[in-house]
């Protein structure tokens, strides 16, 4: 059988809570985020992804089981290619590795599944809200997808997983007052469905767009609401903290690149 990826990269330090793990980047992704920088990835352009063998994989995970300690999804929606992804993790647990997922949460059963058969160790998401503004889907199907993601972080919670939940922070002031009250409301509900889960790593994501990145699907988009600046930081941790009873975020690796604000 053959999956369709962009890429695997056999050590990575930054994509499971600082444990070293091999990823594999899957293409194809439901959501249409305007600030995707793994757009290409997303929309499964030739010239980035290829068709591999699952034997293949199976190789690669097995060569780097000795120095890693968990096998990592992302994309792309991994969830896209169900029966692969199932059968990389299967592989993953038969050597002892521990699996982690990046998802954006819009595809619960298939999760469900995975969660059923103890094949997801660590799940990682974003907060995509508010989501008509964040997934760059028409408004219906925007917050039908929001329902799609609570719905999966109840199951992170009855099952305990560990959950990496990043809370992308926009240009506020481009946001408005009014977008900016519905996000409290939309982090409120996720913030609230997580309460219990055992180990929760929340991470402050500055969306990053041009000149920073270069590569994302709607440059226009981002030159107005993305790279925010340390204000736009601080207040996104003051609107979290009050939300959330264990909170204690984090910057996302890459939160380096930011142009501070004057
Ligand atoms: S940011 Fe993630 S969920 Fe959104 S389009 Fe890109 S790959 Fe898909």
């Amino acid at each position: 059988m053959k999956v369709q990826i962009a890429g695997i990269k056999d050590v990575s330090l930054i994509d499971v809570c600082g444990e070293p793990s091999l990823t594999i980047w899957f293409c194809g992704c439901n959501l249409k985020c305007p600030y995707c920088h793994n757009w290409r990835v997303a929309e499964v352009f030739e010239s980035t992804c290829y068709s591999a063998e699952l034997s293949e994989i199976y190789f690669a995970i097995e060569s780097a089981s000795s120095i890693v300690d968990y096998i990592h999804v992302t994309g792309g929606e991994p969830t896209e290619q169900v029966v692969q992804l199932q059968q990389i993790f299967e592989f993953a647990k038969s050597v002892g590795l521990r699996t982690s997922i990046n998802t954006n949460c819009s595809n619960p059963s298939t999760i469900e599944s995975l969660l059923r058969k103890e094949l997801v160790d660590h799940l990682a998401t974003d907060v995509k809200a508010p989501p008509d503004l964040m997934t760059g889907l028409p408004r219906d199907e925007a917050l039908r997808y929001w329902r799609s993601f609570i719905k999966t972080l109840r199951l992170v919670r009855e099952h305990d997983v560990i959950l990496e939940l990043r809370i992308p922070v926009l240009k506020y002031g481009a946001v408005g007052s009014e977008l900016v009250a519905s996000l409290k409301n939309y982090l409120m509900e996720a913030l609230s469905t997580i309460e219990g889960v055992s180990k929760v790593d929340l991470v402050l994501n500055p969306i990053l767009g041009p000149p920073v990145v270069d590569s994302v699907r709607n440059p226009e988009w981002c030159s107005k609401y993305a790279v925010p600046g340390m204000r736009d930081i601080e207040l996104a941790e003051a609107l979290v903290k009050p939300l959330y009873s264990r909170a204690s975020t984090r910057l996302a690796q890459h939160a380096s690149l930011i142009h501070l604000s004057p």
